[in-house]
């Protein structure tokens, strides 16, 4: 792909790795797991405690929410980011939480240790522009309708601002089918290993909008070689204020971990590689 001149995997193949907590995301297989919403004080630290029983290491929760709906919950804004880093620091687990206004990358990035660009958000120019100048790192996801070098374009925005520690989230594109949320693109884990260094991260929760399709998706994508998982868990799912359907339990969390690590294991032993 022309034009990619910071995100492209340079020729002597060395990926990007970074360090958040005791992670090095890149390197260790990463588990994000939390709310879709922070919704109160009590719900983001029953979430955080059964995360990290889970075995995630990135608690998520999202204060500022881009809704489809005005009438939908928006989020608690500042109140809720201070709930989330409470949450994490009790609990001892790195944040992550998304920022939708330019006006507030400086606050969220005060508060979080990883910002999250939503997929409404992917080509938001001034966006990605501010969070390129910010010294946490970030995770873009990939727009509903974008394509692969449009998503990329949207990364080298990013390091082209001097911030280098950015991870993609494939959270499902728009097809024509309805039964699922989205449909989750596998092939993109594969095409962005061929070209960028940058780690890859799915997330099976909007992809499907599903709760029972999240853990077989998410062996799937851990077997197609991305490098970590965004899952929605909420203490209880049917009481959610955003995203009711997809959330898993924090059991259901502890099981897909659980099969996941079994899975990067059998894949440490194939060859993905095979044609060379
Ligand atoms: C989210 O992760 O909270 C979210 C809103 O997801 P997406 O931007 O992928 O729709
Ligand atoms: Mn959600």
């Amino acid at each position: 792909m022309k034009g990619l001149k910071l995100v492209a995997l340079p020729e002597n193949g060395i990926r990007t790795s970074f360090k958040v907590g005791s992670v090095e995301i890149g390197k260790d297989f990463l588990f994000i797991a939390g709310p879709c919403s922070v919704e109160s004080e009590e719900q983001i630290m029953e979430a955080a405690k059964l995360a990290v029983e889970a075995g995630a290491n990135i608690l998520r929760g999202g204060a500022f929410k881009p809704r489809t709906s005005p009438y939908s919950f928006q989020g608690l804004g500042r109140i809720g980011l201070k709930y989330l880093r409470e949450a994490g620091d009790l609990y001892n687990i790195p944040i992550i939480t998304e920022v939708v206004d330019t006006r507030d990358v400086y606050l969220v990035a005060e508060y979080a240790d990883i910002v999250q660009i939503g997929a409404r958000n992917m080509q938001n120019f001034t966006l990605l522009t501010e969070v390129g100048k910010i010294d946490k790192p970030v995770l873009l996801k990939r727009g509903m309708n974008a394509t692969l070098e449009e998503w990329l374009n949207c990364a080298e925005y990013i390091l082209k601002g001097g911030n280098e520690n950015v991870m993609l989230c494939e959270r499902g594109i728009r097809t024509y089918e309805t039964f699922t949320r989205n449909t989750l693109d596998l092939s993109a884990i594969t095409a962005l290993k061929e070209l960028t260094h940058l780690p890859v991260i799915v997330d099976p929760s909007h992809a499907t909008g599903r709760r029972e399709m999240i853990k077989p998706m998410s062996l799937a994508a851990t077997i197609a070689g991305c490098d970590g998982l965004e899952i929605e868990m909420h203490p209880n799912p049917k009481d959610a204020l955003s995203d009711a359907d997809q959330q898993l339990t924090g059991k259901q969390l502890k099981d897909l971990i659980k099969d996941v690590k079994r899975t990067v294991d059998f894949r440490n032993t194939i060859n993905l590689n095979y044609i060379s």
